[in-house]
């Protein structure tokens, strides 16, 4: 799979007809633009559903080795079964996949906040079922544009879908004959600024012209659990402008994305629904191997889901709590405390919201 961007990379996974909404791992067949050998176009189902989740970090080999149990090999266990399930799986990529590198900030009192995944880790992106992962974030450019090069060829590699830098502005891949591009936007080096409003618009539009349906993935706001309540203004931390994000996320409906998903302050942040579209505004930390696991910082939602392929509207979804303790990944949440949590903050920080969280999770429009 190769990603040949200049300006809007055209990748299109054309994913064999799934009867019941698998998410083509195993099963796709991949095509570029214009390949007459691609799979005749299956008819557009009339839902496509989708799994988002926040940063995923699954442990570093800097400076000194941190893994999860048996190698990382059972980070995703709990929910592994619920990401397959969905067309489309979705999280944010929070570091670099590479063997080696050169670290491009200088190592902390703390220890160093740069982050180096063993390229062999894909392969827990991959049995996860993830199709799509954020690469806009503060810890992609950690090992400069090398590991950036690396984390990409090995995503190419995988089969999993990227974007979010100056080498991936989008990219589309079809399921069960829906188009769905997606793009992605941080507030830090070597990523596409969400702060460039110009730049935004004109990614969202050239998707629009190749895809039925747009997802626009996010990083940004502030940090940590002070940060758990969206504010209507700009946010700023450690002096970088991290982004007015709701009004980017609205900017994002109007010029014609259909789904809008968040994270960076490390706590859930409360959902809408905003035009009949559906908008997260933080997931949360959801694998990150040890780092920032305590209190809100533990909580890892993930939200199903489902949307109409022809207008990309939402029609009703479920979230699911997972809570990560230490290094092991996310958890069933057998308390409710991290759908009571989005609840709350939903209801709190969203007036007149158009969507309806109950207290199992459902999803559903108001
Ligand atoms: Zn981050």
């Amino acid at each position: 799979m190769k990603h040949v961007c200049k300006s809007i990379c055209l990748l299109l996974l054309a994913v064999a007809a799934i009867a019941c909404g698998g998410n083509g791992n195993g099963a796709a067949s991949i095509a570029q633009v214009g390949d007459s050998a691609a799979v005749a176009k299956p008819r557009q189902a009339d839902t496509l559903s989708f799994a988002v989740v926040g940063d995923i970090m699954m442990g570093s080999t800097y400076p000194v080795k941190k893994f999860a149990a048996n190698d990382g090999a059972e980070l995703f266990r709990d929910c592994d079964s619920l990401l397959r399930s969905v067309d489309l799986a979705c999280g944010n990529l929070e570091g670099v996949l590479a063997n080696s590198g050169k670290a491009r900030k200088p190592l902390g009192a703390k220890g160093s906040f740069s982050f180096l995944m063993p390229t062999r880790y894909v392969n827990h992106l991959v049995k996860a079922g993830f199709d799509f992962v954020g690469v806009a974030n503060n810890h992609a450019f950690d090992f400069s544009e090398p590991g950036v090069k690396s984390t990409m060829a090995t995503l190419d590699s995988a089969g999993i879908a990227y974007a979010g830098n100056p080498h991936a502005h989008g990219v589309v891949k079809e399921v069960r004959g829906t188009r769905v591009g997606f793009c992605a936007f941080g507030h830090s080096r070597g990523t596409l600024l969400h702060t460039d409003a110009k730049l935004v618009h004109g990614i969202i539009d050239s998707l629009k012209r190749e895809a039925d349906i747009v997802v626009v993935c996010f990083h940004g706001g502030a940090e940590g659990t002070s940060a758990r309540h969206l504010p209507d203004k700009t946010e700023y931390a450690w002096g970088e402008n991290r982004g007015h994000l709701r009004k980017f996320a609205h900017d994002c409906i109007d010029w014609g994305a259909d789904l809008v998903y968040g994270h960076g302050p490390h706590v859930p942040r409360a959902m809408e629904v905003y035009k009949g579209h559906f908008i997260a505004y933080s997931m949360g930390n959801f694998a990150t191997t040890g780092m920032s696991t305590a209190a809100q910082t533990g909580y890892a939602p993930l939200a199903v889901l489902r949307v109409l392929s022809t207008t990309g509207e939402l029609i009703d979804g479920q979230l699911y709590g997972f809570i990560q303790k230490g290094t092991s990944g996310p958890r069933t949440d057998t308390r409710g405390v991290v759908i009571n949590d989005l609840r709350t903050l939903s209801a709190q920080d969203i007036t007149n919201n158009e969507l309806n969280i109950d207290e199992k999770g459902r999803l559903t429009r108001k």
